[in-house]
C-alpha cells in the first residue's frame, strides 16, 4: 500500500497506541524518514532493546578492555564496539595506548589472524543477536576443525524473545504492540514469538514496510482470535525461521541467564558455550571475572532500551553527550536510538 494511503488509514485509527520498534535498524529508518512526525499523536513509537552494542552491560565492556591489556593478545570486534566507553577507558583508547585491537568485518577474519600470528591469542568480542551468533558458532566449528587453539570468543550474545517477554511483564513498561525485527526473525522465525500476548508484526526496513506493520498492529488491537504474530516482511521471514542456522547455533551454544544494560538479568536470554566447545570460551580460558560496574552518571540508556524514555528526555542528550563525545553506547552505535535522534532529529 502506498505511504499516503497507509497514513490516511492510521489517521483514522481511534486507539491510543504505544508501539515499540525492537530493532535498531528500524529506529534509524523511522528517524531518517521522519515517521514519528507523520503519525497521528495517538500513535507513539518508542525504541527498544534492539541494538546489540547498546544492551551489552558495562561489566562486559570492562572485561573486554581488561583482556585487551593482556600481552600477546589481539582483541577483534565489529566496528561500533571499539568506541563504547567502559568505566574508565574504551577499547579505542587502549588501542591508542598500544593494545592490539582490530575491527573485523567477518568472524572468519579472526581465524586468518590466528593462523598468521600463532604466538598470539585472538579474542573475538561476541556481541549480537540471533542474526550474528550463528556465524560465530560456525566460526567456532571451523576453529575446532582447524585446531585453531589460539582463538576464543567472549560470549556476550543476547536472545530477543526472552527480552520481549521480560519487557511485557515489567511494571514500568507500557507496550501495546511490537514492530518485530526483520533480520533476527529470518533466523528464529515468527513461531519463536508464540508467547506474545500483545500484537507483534515482523517488519521490513523501508518506510512503507514500517507503516504497513503499524497498520497491521492497529488492526490486531482488540481483534478476537488474533494470531500471536504476523509477518509483513514475507519475502524473507518464514514461520519456522532458518533451521540450518539454528542447528549450528545450538550445536555450539546453549541458552543461559544474561544481564542486559538497563533491564537487568533476564532468564534464558543469553548464550554460553556447551561443554564440548568450552576451550573457545575466552572468559574461562583467561579466567575473566565480571566486576559489577555502574552505568555512566546521568546516562539514560537503560530507560531508553526499555522504551520508557526517548533520547531527548536524557539530560545529557546533545549537550554533554554527542556522537563525537559519547557518554553511553546508545550514542555510539550506528543502530543506537540516541545516535539516530541526534542525526535525524526528534521526528
Ligand atoms: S541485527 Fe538486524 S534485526 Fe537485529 S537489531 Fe540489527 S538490524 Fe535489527
Ligand atoms: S544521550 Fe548519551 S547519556 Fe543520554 S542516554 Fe543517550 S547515550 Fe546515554
Amino acid at each position: 500500500m502506498p505511504q499516503k494511503k497507509l497514513l490516511n488509514f492510521l489517521k483514522d485509527c481511534k486507539h491510543s497506541l504505544i508501539l515499540m520498534e525492537v530493532c535498531g535498524t528500524h529506529t534509524v529508518a523511522i528517524s531518517k524518514n521522519g515517521l514519528r512526525s507523520l503519525l497521528p499523536p495517538n500513535i507513539r513509537l518508542f525504541s527498544g532493546p534492539g541494538c546489540p552494542v547498546c544492551v551489552t552491560p558495562q561489566a562486559e565492556i570492562d572485561a573486554s578492555i581488561e583482556l585487551a591489556k593482556r600481552p600477546k593478545t589481539i582483541i577483534t570486534t565489529f566496528g561500533d564496539m571499539i568506541r563504547v566507553p567502559g568505566t574508565r577507558t574504551s577499547l579505542e583508547k587502549e588501542k591508542a595506548e598500544g593494545s592490539d585491537v582490530r575491527v573485523v568485518y567477518s568472524p572468519l577474519d579472526c581465524l586468518d589472524i590466528a593462523k598468521k600470528e600463532p604466538e598470539k591469542e585472538i579474542v573475538f568480542i561476541g556481541v549480537g543477536f540471533e542474526t550474528t551468533s550463528p556465524a560465530i558458532a560456525a566460526t567456532v566449528l571451523k576453529a575446532k576443525e582447524e585446531k585453531a587453539h589460539n582463538f576464543s570468543v567472549i560470549p556476550a550474545f543476547k536472545l530477543i524473545p526472552p527480552a520481549l517477554q521480560a519487557l511485557t511483564g515489567a511494571k514500568d513498561v507500557r507496550v501495546d504492540g511490537f514492530i518485530l525485527p526483520g533480520h533476527v526473525s529470518t533466523i528464529i522465525g515468527a513461531d519463536a514469538y508464540g508467547f506474545l500476548e500483545i500484537p507483534g508484526v515482523i517488519a521490513g526496513f523501508e518506510a512503507e514496510d514500517i507503516l504497513e506493520a503499524i497498520r497491521m498492529i492497529a488492526k490486531l488491537i482488540g481483534a478476537r482470535n488474533r494470531p500471536p504474530v504476523q509477518i509483513q516482511y514475507k519475502s524473507v521471514v518464514k514461520p519456522e525461521g532458518n533451521p540450518a542456522a539454528l542447528k549450528v547455533l545450538y550445536e555450539v551454544f546453549e541458552p543461559s541467564d544474561s544481564n542486559w544494560r538497563g533491564i537487568g538479568t533476564i532468564k534464558g536470554s543469553g548464550l554460553v558455550f556447551r561443554d564440548k566447545y568450552r576451550d573457545f570460551d575466552a572468559l574461562k580460558k583467561f579466567d575473566v571475572k565480571m566486576r559489577s560496574a555502574k552505568e555512566p552518571a546521568g546516562c539514560s540508556c537503560g530507560s531508553i532500551l526499555k522504551g520508557v524514555k526517548t533520547p531527548p528526555e536524557c539530560k545529557l542528550f546533545g549537550k554533554k553527550c554527542t556522537p563525537e563525545y559519547p557518554v553511553g553506547p546508545c550514542m555510539v552505535s550506528s543502530e543506537g536510538a540516541c545516535s539516530a535522534y541526534y542525526k535525524y532529529g526528534n521526528n
